[in-house]
């Protein structure tokens, strides 16, 4: 279920607002007194109630607004019992204080907006003494390992009575999609993008349109996109959209981590029930040696973004890389033929990180002759090395004289991606007629690049084709092989990607 929490300065638009949220399809509204600037209006906001209710009046030490004095804010949360609340969320370490009156369940909560702490089993235990008929824990999360000790020790405590977590801020943001999976009651959404009272805080829409939220159950396989950063991801809108085309119990999450927590929760990822991952920046390589065996494509550029985990023998964890597909089929597509369309034409490959790499291995596979740039020389070099026949360096300042000269231009670097829209690699002038300028970024659809080589006359490609064809191989890798509906994919794309311009 989900549990919409609205936050609004008067009881009008409180109450306006949860009619909204109730006709959009929430299970249940929290309602936040502490947002109020005037005195509730109890019959106006409950009678005739659109859903079942939580209220809760939160004080600004535990992230909430409230600025009265706490005789008042408790006087306030025995009124919301006398007055027909569903639920109440009642403060830990005020619930002695409390005793249960009236009809409401009570929730037990812990907040702690710095941190995780170390003590949160001895936390559930409080909270369970506090006669709770639901604990809830929400704390900050600076780590992934934040986020996996906070479901660990919800776990342990569900088993005796129930409870939910939520790991607030980017790094535990999947938990509060995650949660139903490991049997929690509900979790909180905002009302819309505008009024997220929490950070991390998914919109309802976003948890039911992206997640699929209300079919998330104990049986659900999970999957996700581990990086860093990650949460600008577009992979869980085309992945989850893939699943729900075939009508399967997986849903895909963004999973923010470091390269200190990687080895961790790769080796245990079947442990929290994940079955495959997509690997973005900055893993892609160092994912490599935590795998238990690879494809040739992996073993070719040294460049892995998809993980699975037991499907092979054994549980067993595979890596495979669908990038250097995508990215040649789009090149190919673009120029006009096969892959043979690419042999003998010059590319200027701008970077040597992870899609450079993979193309850099592909394009001279096809049979082009590679010229690779790249702001820090010596990776273009190790590179350049490792690839072999067919490939050499310019110096970072000689790229726009090859630019010039050649038939191809990819850029495989950041530079242009969002929100730094004004970059380009290339100066305007190094592009002309009958060349083909492939900007790897999908975020936005149209960077600078691609703007100066339309106006030179080339034909331009953005790397929106790429992403959907590889997320394309990763589905279909996700499910066994079930054909990914990619039409509707790149259309899903598309229209967040123009949203978000
Ligand atoms: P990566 O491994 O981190 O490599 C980043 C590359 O960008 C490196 O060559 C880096 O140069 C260069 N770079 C970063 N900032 C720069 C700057 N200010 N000036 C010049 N060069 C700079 O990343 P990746 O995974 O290869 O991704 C590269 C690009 O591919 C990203 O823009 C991403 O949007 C795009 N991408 C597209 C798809 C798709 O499906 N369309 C999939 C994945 C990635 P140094 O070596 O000097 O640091």
């Amino acid at each position: 279920m989900i549990c919409v929490t609205i936050a609004r300065e008067t009881n009008d638009e409180l109450r306006r607002s949860w009619e909204m949220a109730a006709r959009a399809g929430a299970g249940l509204a929290e309602i936040r007194l502490d947002y109020l600037t005037e005195p509730v209006d109890w019959k106006g906001l409950l009678s005739d109630k659109p859903t079942p209710v939580l209220v809760t009046v939160r004080r600004t030490i535990d992230g909430g607004r409230w600025s009265g004095d706490e005789s008042s804010r408790r006087a306030l949360i025995i009124e919301a019992t006398e007055n027909g609340a569903d639920w109440v969320d009642i403060e830990v370490d005020i619930a002695h204080h409390l005793p249960r009156t009236g009809i409401s369940r009570r929730i037990i909560s812990f907040h702690d907006m710095m941190a995780t702490p170390c003590n949160l089993d001895e936390i559930t235990e409080r909270c369970r003494d506090g006669d709770a008929d639901l604990i809830k824990l929400a704390v900050m999360g600076h780590s992934l390992n934040d986020a996996l000790n906070l479901l660990g020790s919800v776990a342990r405590s569900h088993a005796k009575s129930p409870t939910m977590g939520l790991s607030m801020g980017d790094w535990g943001q999947f938990t509060r999609v995650a949660n139903a999976r490991f049997g929690q009651s509900w979790t909180y959404a905002a009302f819309d993008s505008s009024s997220s009272p929490a950070p991390g805080m998914i919109t309802h829409s976003d948890l039911v349109g992206i997640y699929g939220y209300n079919r998330i159950c104990a049986s659900t396989k999970l999957f996700g996109v581990i990086g860093d950063p990650v949460h600008h991801s577009k992979s869980p809108l085309v992945h989850n959209l893939a699943f729900r085309h075939h009508d399967l119990d997986m849903v895909y999450v963004p999973i923010r981590i470091s390269a200190g927590d990687l080895d961790g929760f790769i080796r245990r990822m079947r442990d929290w029930g994940f079955y495959g991952l997509s690997v973005t920046i900055p893993h892609k390589e160092s994912v490599i040696e935590l795998l238990d065996e690879v494809d040739s494509l992996v073993a070719l550029t040294g460049s892995c973004n998809t993980v699975l985990a037991g499907v092979a023998e054994g549980g067993r964890l595979e890596g495979f890389n669908t990038d250097l597909a995508a990215a040649l089929g789009s090149l190919s597509e673009a120029v006009g033929g096969g892959p043979q369309a690419l042999s003998g034409k010059q590319v200027l490959l701008i970077g040597a990180g992870g899609v450079a790499r993979s193309l850099a291995f592909g394009l001279s596979r096809a049979g082009a002759e590679v010229v690779i740039t790249n702001r820090t020389f010596s990776r273009a070099l190790d590179l350049c090395n490792e690839v072999g026949s067919g490939v050499r360096v310019v110096a970072w300042a000689d790229r726009d004289g090859v630019a010039r000269e050649s038939a191809i231009i990819v850029n495989a670097t950041s530079v242009g991606m969002s929100p730094n829209l004004e970059y380009s690699p290339l100066d305007g002038n190094s592009m002309h007629s009958g060349q083909v300028v492939f900007d790897t970024i999908y975020t936005p659809e149209w960077t600078k690049l691609l703007s100066d080589a339309r106006t030179a006359g080339a034909t331009t490609l953005s790397g929106v084709g790429m992403f959907v064809r590889q997320a394309v191989a990763q589905s279909e890798l996700f499910t066994g092989g079930l054909v990914a509906p990619s039409g509707a994919m790149s259309e899903s794309l598309r229209t967040s990607l123009k949203k978000a311009v």
